[in-house]
């Protein structure tokens, strides 16, 4: 099966409200090119080397999210080349994204991503951590935090994941509705390949997808 006809298959049996983000780690820029030739909208980048060369071809054609873990002595490129990070999980992180996105004149979209499985190699904010951190952002002006992202054990049974999507979400309605200044609750970021549906069934409304689009990744970073 080609890209175009993978994204066709994905996109046909998506709700409506959910968008798809290609998760393009690893690839080239012509297969990320010709996703967004099929319809995609979203790419997402786990690396900053591989975003670069991208950033100019895809302007004005599809947006570029930040998936991978952020140093903070990154944040300054982050900030300037893409359009939403999905993954702040320290005031630390989201303080120097404030300093660099000021610095550019810019109010930056980001997602808190959240360690809803509490694996302590893992990255992301436990959930009962994260009103917390969302109180100490909202005095960041140019930080808008747009919502939430969650990985999830890993695991090939979907339903494993399930219970760790429904704790995502339980935090993501609860933090709306404490309508916190500066935090806006519209964007909900969980499932891969093997866990959209899952995802969507439990509320997911942004669905990062590589292999199911681009096949089997080569290189194992
Ligand atoms: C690689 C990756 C995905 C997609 O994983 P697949 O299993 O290939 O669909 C989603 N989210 C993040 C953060 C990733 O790094």
């Amino acid at each position: 099966m080609s890209i175009r006809e993978n994204i066709r298959g994905i996109l046909s049996g998506l709700p409506p409200g959910v968008n798809l983000e290609a998760a393009a780690k690893s690839r080239t820029p012509d297969e990320v090119l010709e996703a967004v030739d099929a319809g995609i909208s979203i790419i997402g980048e786990n690396y900053l080397q591989e975003a670069e060369p991208l950033a100019p071809l895809l302007a004005g054609r599809a947006r570029l999210h930040f998936i991978g873990h952020l140093q903070t002595n990154k944040a300054k490129k982050a900030v300037a080349l893409f359009d939403l990070i999905e993954t702040v999980d320290s005031l630390r992180l989201a303080r120097e994204i404030e300093k660099q996105a000021s610095a550019l004149g810019k109010t930056m979209p980001v997602l808190i991503e959240v360690n809803s499985g509490r694996e302590p190699q893992k990255f992301g904010v436990l959930p009962e951590d994260l009103e917390t951190l969302l109180q100490g952002m909202a005095g960041l002006p140019h930080v808008r935090v747009s919502g939430l992202m969650t990985m999830g054990p890993f695991s090939d049974d979907a339903e494993t994941v399930r219970p760790y999507f429904r704790e995502t979400r339980r935090c993501f309605e609860s933090i709306r509705m404490k309508n916190i200044p500066g935090v806006d609750m519209t964007i909900l970021s969980m499932g891969m390949s093997g866990s959209y549906r899952t995802a969507i069934e439990e509320g997911a409304n942004l669905v990062r997808i590589g292999t199911l689009i681009f096949g089997e990744r080569k290189t194992v970073r």
